[in-house]
C-alpha cells in the first residue's frame, strides 16, 4: 500500500495545499494530511480550528485522512507505514527549505522519499501567511480558501 503523510500547520489551510493533495491522490494509496501539534509554536488558529478547516477541505475525498501529530516527521510517517512525504513548491525559497527537510527526512527515516509538486501558478503566491495579515487587518481571504471552509473561518 502506497501511503504518503501531508505535513504542515495549516494555519489555516488555503487552496494551495488542497491543490497539492488532490493532484496527488492518483498516485497514492492513502494520503494523510498531518498536521503539526506543537506547543512552543503559536499558531493563529488553534488546533481545533485548524483541524475542522482541515477536515471539512477533504470531507468528499475517501482516500485522504486527517490527523495530527507532534514528533518528528519521519518517526511519525514510519507509526503509519508511511513511505512516501509529499510537499509543495512555489518558489526558489521553498526549494531552499525543502532541500534542507528531504535530506534530513532521508537520513533518519529510512525508505522515506520525498515527492515534490510544483504549485499551480495561479495559486503560487497563496499562503496561510498572506490569509492571516487578511484576516488580521479585518479584509475577506475567501479567495485563498477552500470552498468548503469560507464559512467556518
Ligand atoms: P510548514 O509550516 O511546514 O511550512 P505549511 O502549512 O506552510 O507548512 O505548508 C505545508 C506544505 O504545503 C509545504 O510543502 C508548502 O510548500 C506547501 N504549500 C504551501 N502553500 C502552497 C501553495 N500555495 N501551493 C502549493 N504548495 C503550498
Amino acid at each position: 500500500m502506497k501511503i504518503a503523510v501531508f505535513p504542515g500547520s495549516f494555519d489555516p489551510i488555503t487552496k494551495g495545499h488542497a491543490d497539492i493533495v488532490k493532484r496527488a491522490i492518483p498516485m497514492f494509496d492513502k494520503i494523510i494530511v498531518a498536521m503539526g501539534v506543537n506547543s512552543e509554536k503559536k499558531y493563529f488558529f488553534n488546533t481545533k480550528q485548524r483541524l475542522s478547516f482541515i477536515e471539512a477541505a477533504f470531507e468528499d475525498y475517501p482516500t485522504v485522512e486527517v490527523d495530527t501529530y507532534n514528533k518528528l516527521t519521519a518517526f511519525y510517517c514510519k507509526d503509519k507505514g508511511a513511505n512516501f512525504l509529499l510537499r509543495g513548491l512555489r518558489n526558489s525559497t521553498d526549494f531552499n527549505y525543502e532541500n534542507t527537510i528531504a535530506n534530513l527526512n532521508a537520513t533518519i527515516g529510512e525508505d522515506l522519499e520525498t515527492v515534490f509538486l510544483m504549485a499551480k501558478s495561479e495559486f503560487s503566491c497563496y499562503s496561510s501567511t498572506v490569509v492571516r495579515e487578511i484576516l488580521k487587518g479585518g479584509g475577506d481571504a475567501s479567495i485563498f480558501l477552500p470552498e468548503k471552509i469560507i464559512a467556518l473561518i
